[in-house]
């Protein structure tokens, strides 16, 4: 069986070659030049259709719109935003650029939010982030309801979640604002880039002009006109724009995302089922309302030891398939105790012995069966071999 370049990004459409050669030639790569339908304002509002929201604001990354998303809200210097303990180290960074402090909470072993632990600090908190990480689905009706309740405004990180649905509604429109990130290793690759989505006018508004729409440049955003003029001259220009060009590279990718999703989707759960088949390897079931859209799949090593579990990852990727293990690596960025620039970093028992047996393999939808069969067998194959017992079979 071959193995796949599993660390390749998602190929750009040739729908996308006419349009950028058109911008190239041009050089009408700023979204403010033309007059109207520049591809940075197509995209938001093929967007903002897509996702069924009102309004769409195209930025430089996930993490400039997650910043862009908490200046919005105007939260006072050293307002407490809690967000989930496992998470990529952006969200944590938005939250200090945006002056706040983050407050961390408990994830469980299938990587959702801890649910009392989250009802027990959410009091000190003046807004939420929810992280919807590697696209896993924390239980968002308990989330906005624990946060209704308390008057507590919540923003969607769903960078990694594109396509995911939480009981048929889809994920980043649950909360006030939803961001996305169009960065190589997402659904859809821009190389870097991200949107935010909301139905709040004052607040795409106010997140428009701080992303750099300076001067009247505001009056290309279909937002109503008081709403802008309200706030004129006074709010920072922070210049997290996206350019025409990544646009153009976007916008082909939309078309293709559902077809991305269901082979996602297909992808993992046939891995899924294969690796299941271990009694040392453990993939969470999709909570109950949750229907993913995945790029990547994750897994617990069980009733393993440390020295057994690098020993499988070692195993694994010596024989072509890179094992993350989030945990056992001096720099993981989505480890939290590595997230050294909080001040009093909390320890999360619950979290970092999730971590220490969590791994983290990518699986690019555009695997075919062939392909997802060969990554299972490496996988089954280094967790027989560093446990000397014999592996199921694959396919
Ligand atoms: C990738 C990612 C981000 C950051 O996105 P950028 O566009 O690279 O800034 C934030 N949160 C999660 C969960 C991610 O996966």
């Amino acid at each position: 069986m071959t193995l796949p370049d599993m660390h390749a990004a998602e190929p750009i459409p040739d729908a996308a070659r006419a349009e950028i050669d058109r911008l190239l030639q041009s050089g009408d790569l700023f979204r403010y030049t033309a007059a109207s339908d520049a591809p940075v304002a197509l995209l938001e509002a093929e967007f903002a259709q897509l996702m069924g929201s009102k309004y769409a604001l195209a930025v430089s990354s996930c993490s400039a719109a997650l910043f862009l998303s908490l200046k919005a809200l105007d939260l006072p210097r050293g307002a407490r935003v809690l967000i989930p303990g496992f998470t990529f180290a952006a969200v944590p960074s938005s939250v200090v650029h945006a002056d706040c402090v983050p407050l961390l909470c408990e994830v469980d072993e299938t990587y959702r939010i801890d649910l009392d632990d989250f009802a027990a600090k959410l009091p000190q908190a003046d807004a939420v982030i929810i992280s919807h990480m590697r696209g896993h689905t924390s239980d968002m009706d308990a989330i906005l309801g624990l946060c209704g309740a308390e008057g507590v405004p919540v923003i969607e990180d769903a960078a990694h979640s594109l396509g995911t649905l939480w009981r048929g509604q889809k994920i980043g429109t649950i909360g006030k604002v939803g961001c996305f990130s169009f960065q190589s290793y997402k659904m859809v690759n821009a190389g870097e880039g991200g949107i935010l989505i909301t139905d709040d006018a004052d607040l795409v508004a106010r997140a428009i002009i701080m992303s750099g729409a300076y001067e009247h440049n505001w009056k290309k955003h279909p937002v109503l006109l008081e709403t802008f003029s309200r706030h004129q001259n006074k709010l920072p220009l922070y210049n997290l724009r996206l350019n025409n060009l990544s646009a153009a590279l976007i916008r082909p990718q939309l078309d293709a995302l559902p077809q991305r999703v269901r082979d996602g989707r297909r992808n993992h759960d046939y891995v899924a089922a294969q690796l299941n088949q271990s009694p040392f390897i453990d993939v969470p079931a999709p909570l109950d309302g949750e229907e993913r859209a995945p790029d990547s799949i994750q897994f617990n090593l069980v009733g393993l030891d440390d020295a057994t579990v690098a020993a499988f990852a070692r195993t694994a990727d010596t024989a072509g398939v890179k094992v993350q293990v989030f945990g056992q690596s001096a720099d993981n960025a989505r480890a939290f105790w590595n997230w050294q620039f909080i001040e009093d970093l909390p320890e999360l028992p619950q979290t970092r012995a999730m971590l220490m047996r969590a791994c983290d393999v990518r699986l690019p939808v555009r695997l075919s069966m062939s392909e997802l069969d060969a990554v299972s067998e490496v996988l089954l194959g280094a967790i027989a071999q560093v446990t000397a017992t014999p592996h199921p079979a694959v396919a």
